[in-house]
């Protein structure tokens, strides 16, 4: 077995942010590698993902999942891949996922780790449109928002990882119409030109109501919010009778230091009996398999196109995380730490 390096970098958060964070709320810092222990691998991480649901995890709230801890390593999906055993099961040139991101080595419990086929997909797809955001997409369109044939679907935060993903599921099942919004005017020509989208719009010019409006003719009888705010309020205003919306995401309001103000128009949603309903992704893991089979024969068959915006380096991993709030990103945004650039 090849000698382990000594030491390798990590991201720690140093301060929690109050409002958007700055570079000097995180630091980079060195911490020794050293040979797994029991039941354990040593992973070489290739690429990690940073996620918006991260800048929660930097206020100390209660929520879903725990704050990260000042002056400890960030954590955060990452693939890798395996340069030293301590577990059965596992051998050094195994590629892993797992979730000791935003560092350059993790050791992992073995427990912890999912071994993934570089031949299938390159592996930061793992992090994307066959990962986490990808099932968040499968799932909170076709079990949360109940999708069926012929439904006219919106999606805010459209050209993301997980929004280009909605919004071409919605067509590839059926949907009568699909509309999405994004923060550029060439996000808005890739949804359409690229990803198949019947119309789109970019937020930033001109008020949502009326540009959704203007996209939806006939309504709409689906939503997936990840956005929030005046996104949310739009839609409930341009639902159908009996309409249904998937709370994804508020990334909006992420960044806001008082409580975001509810939609004004709540009342629409009792004549029209819509339904609203939060999602979790971790809610939905029996569908992973399902997911993992379904989205890949699209991707094979080129049914279903992705993006992926790449930042290269661990110097990079939290300009990466604030260019994706920024929308930097188009598809999923992902850091890499690969030096041979193949995987
Ligand atoms: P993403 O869409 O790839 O990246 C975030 C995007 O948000 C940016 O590219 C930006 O695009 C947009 N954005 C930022 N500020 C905005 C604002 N004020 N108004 C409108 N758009 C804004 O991220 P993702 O990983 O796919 O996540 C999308 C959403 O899903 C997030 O809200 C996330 O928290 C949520 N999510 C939820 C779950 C769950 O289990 N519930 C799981 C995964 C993700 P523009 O250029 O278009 O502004």
């Amino acid at each position: 077995m090849s000698a382990l390096p000594s030491a390798g970098r990590e991201w720690h958060l140093v301060a929690r942010p109050h409002g958007w964070p700055t570079p000097e709320d995180f630091a980079l810092r060195e911490a020794p590698v050293t040979e797994p222990g029991e039941g354990r691998i040593l992973v070489r991480n290739l690429h990690f993902s940073v996620d918006p649901y991260m800048r929660g995890r930097m206020n100390d709230v209660k929520s879903y999942v725990p704050p990260f801890q000042l002056d400890q390593p960030m954590e955060g999906g990452a693939v890798g891949e395996v340069i030293a055993s301590n577990a059965e099961g596992f051998a050094v040139g195994d590629h892993v996922l797992h979730f000791l991101g935003w560092r350059e080595y993790a050791e992992v419990e073995a427990g912890h780790a999912t071994k993934v086929d570089a031949s299938l997909a390159p592996l930061s797809a793992y992090l994307g449109v066959l990962g986490m955001p990808g099932l968040t997409a499968y799932a909170g369109l076709l079990e949360t928002a109940s999708f069926k044939e012929g439904d006219a679907v919106f999606v805010s935060g459209a050209a993301g990882a997980v929004g280009s993903q909605v919004g071409q599921i919605a067509k590839l099942k059926g949907a009568s119409r699909v509309i999405g919004s994004a923060g550029s005017d060439e996000k808005v020509r890739k949804l359409v030109e690229e990803y198949g989208f019947d119309a789109a719009f970019n937020y930033k010019n001109g008020p949502v109501l009326d540009q959704l409006r203007a996209a939806a003719p006939d309504g709409i009888d689906v939503y997936f919010d990840n956005v929030g705010g005046d996104h949310l309020e739009a839609a409930i205003s341009v639902l159908n009778p009996h309409g249904r919306a998937t709370l994804c995401g508020m990334i909006a309001g992420y960044n806001d230091t008082v409580p975001v103000p509810g939609p004004r128009n709540m009342m629409m949603i009792i004549g029209k009996r819509l339904r609203l309903q939060g999602m979790l992704v971790r809610d939905h893991a029996a569908l992973q398999s399902q997911f993992v089979q379904e989205v890949g024969g699209w991707l094979r068959s080129g049914e279903l196109k992705y993006d992926e915006t790449v930042v290269k380096g661990i110097e990079s991993g939290v300009d990466a995380f604030l260019g994706m709030l920024r929308g930097e990103n188009t598809g999923k945004m992902i850091v890499s730490l690969d030096q041979q650039g193949d995987r």
